[in-house]
């Protein structure tokens, strides 16, 4: 190699002579005479084997040499291209704005650096990565210049697949309906997609992630660090969200997976450090809860409409058998009478009546075998927030056709109690159905059902109050019994309903009263005992 540099510069004076010229450049002044060759040898084989394209040339460009590694990168033998402008490697692509920018650059004595668009001998473009250096002489003049450039064809390409890659990752990302967050382990927001960002502005809650994270944490516990050790992905975890000033509730499904990246900054070069990220996606489930609830919803009217129909019959014939029961005491009465007159006279009479008094108790046994059973259900903890929320979304038609103001106040975390979720179920609807009457009878100007649930150390508490007529003070311990109605003859009321109520509130060991100091409407008071471990079975 460094034979065929000498012996080719040797055989090209002039190269000798540029080289000789710039070497006190590179070199500096303060090598001697009697060093010289020895330095234009070892220049000489610096720039020949230094693994850059490097041309020197005149000032307009004519190439006065070029090493090795020019000839290889451009497929241009030296006897080829000296003498040739530089230009010969112009593929014509290049803007010209970016030669002006260079000459520009060069003529003002700078170094210029840039990217231009050379072809090869062989016609094949390459991206020439290319620094020039003007050369000058002792007053200051450009002589010559050095070009030094590496074919970064490859390279750019490399770049290139991986920008557009990221870019169609980015894309992708962005057009999923999912909101998507990369976070680092320090709970930092590194890529994230437009849905993400929408969240930011639309749940008010702060930087998502943070907010998401720390509901995952906490639900989750000690799994969520077993699983982040692990690398071991979690989904469908499902978060009700309130948004903006309570007024949009939306429900998020999270699902997450961590993986670790290699680091790319120098500190990670010979040592291979890696970094944890978790890739969060959040999923807008409000629509397909909604649809559940609704059909929740529908197969709880379902069953509380048979449950309706069952206690209509039962009222029917009781109230009939509560009916008969009073000509049958008189003719019960009238019999006795007879009996003890023990009169010959009267024993058709009497023959009458015991035949009456008897088809009477067989209709009574027969209407009584008629009753049908009320559905027995399963005792399980139950939320009564969740069972007094269904009811009003049972009773929502009529409380709006009604144009009826609700004031729902659940105590936020309400703890369960032991019962049946459809005789609770049965009870609240009761209670609401008749606040949704009185309010409808009375006709005030105010319509507004209240409810609230709240709890102490032993006791549950709800309350349902209404702005209707109220019931006065004396009727108040008679509306719990039997057939006692405070409303209109004739109306489809049978007075069960509050006996019922009182009834499912017993089997739940709990108590319900009317608030004695409520002054308008009414309001009934039930409370419950928390944690009743004795009640189990089936009511
Ligand atoms: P040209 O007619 O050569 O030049 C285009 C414009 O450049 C002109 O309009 C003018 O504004 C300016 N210009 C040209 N020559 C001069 C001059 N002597 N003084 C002031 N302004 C001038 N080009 C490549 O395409 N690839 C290379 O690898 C490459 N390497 C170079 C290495 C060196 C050391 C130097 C000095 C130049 C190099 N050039 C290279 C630039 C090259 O000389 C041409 O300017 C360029 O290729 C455009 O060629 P052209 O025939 O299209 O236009």
């Amino acid at each position: 190699m460094k034979k065929t540099a000498l012996r080719f510069l040797q055989t090209h004076t002039n190269m000798t002579s540029v080289i000789g010229e710039l070497a006190p450049d590179l070199f500096g002044e303060r090598y001697t005479n009697k060093d010289d060759e020895m330095l234009h040898s070892l220049f000489i084989e610096t720039v020949e084997q230094v693994p850059i394209a490097i041309s020197i040339t005149d000032k307009k460009a004519k190439i006065l040499y070029v090493n090795e590694e020019f000839c290889r990168v451009t497929g241009y033998r030296p006897e080829d291209i000296l003498g040739e402008n530089e230009s010969i490697l112009s593929d014509k692509r290049t803007p010209r704005d970016a030669y002006r920018d260079l000459w520009r650059t060069i003529s003002a004595k700078k170094i210029w650096r840039g990217t231009l668009c050379n072809r090869h001998k062989s016609g094949e473009r390459y991206l020439s990565d290319l620094t020039i250096a003007p050369m000058l002489n002792e007053s200051g003049m450009v002589t010559h210049y050095i070009g030094m450039h590496r074919d970064i064809t490859q390279s750019y390409e490399s770049e290139k697949k991986v920008i557009n890659q990221k870019l169609l990752i980015e894309s992708v990302i962005n057009s999923s309906p999912i909101a998507m967050v990369v976070i680092d382990d320090q709970d930092r927001v590194i890529l994230d997609n437009h849905n993400y960002k929408a969240l930011v502005s639309d749940l008010d809650k702060g930087e998502p992630a943070s907010y998401f994270l720390k509901l995952l944490r906490d639900e989750m516990g000690d799994l969520w660090s077993q699983l982040q050790s692990k690398e071991q992905g979690f989904n469908h975890r499902e978060f009700k969200i309130e948004s903006k000033g309570n007024q949009k509730v939306r429900w998020f499904s999270c699902a997450g997976n961590w993986f670790v990246e290699n680091e790319v900054n120098a500190d990670a070069f010979f040592q291979n450090t890696s970094k944890q990220y978790l890739i969060l996606t959040l999923t807008d489930i409000t629509r397909q809860r909604r649809q559940m609830e609704e059909l929740h919803i529908q197969t709880l009217k379902t069953v509380m409409s048979e449950d309706e129909r069952v206690r209509g019959i039962r009222e029917t014939l009781l109230g009939a058998m509560h009916q008969i029961q009073m000509p049958m005491n008189q003719i019960r009465a009238a019999e006795q009478i007879l009996k003890h007159k023990k009169d010959d006279q009267h024993a058709g009479l009497l023959q009458i009546l015991q035949q009456i008094q008897q088809s009477g108790e067989e209709a009574v046994a027969t209407m009584q075998k008629c009753i049908p059973e009320i559905l027995q259900t399963a005792v399980i903890p139950v939320n009564l927030n969740q069972i007094l929320h269904e009811v009003l979304l049972l009773s929502n038609q009529r409380i709006w056709s009604n144009d009826i103001e609700v004031h729902w106040q659940p105590m936020p975390t309400l703890p369960s109690i032991l019962g049946s979720e459809n005789r609770l179920r049965i009870l609240f609807k009761q209670l609401i159905d008749n606040a949704i009457d009185s309010i409808c009878e009375s006709n005030g100007a105010e319509k507004r059902i209240k409810i609230t649930t709240d709890t102490d150390a032993d006791l549950i508490y709800v309350g349902i109050e209404d702005s209707g007529s109220g019931i006065p003070v004396e009727k108040r311990a008679k509306v719990f019994e039997p057939f006692y109605t405070t409303r209109p003859m004739g109306s489809n009321q049978a007075g069960m309903g509050l006996v019922m109520a009182k009834e499912i509130v017993n089997q739940h060991q709990g108590f319900i009263e009317i608030d004695p100091d409520c002054d308008c409407g009414c309001r009934f008071k039930i409370s419950f005992p928390l944690n009743k471990q004795s009640f189990k079975g089936r009511v």
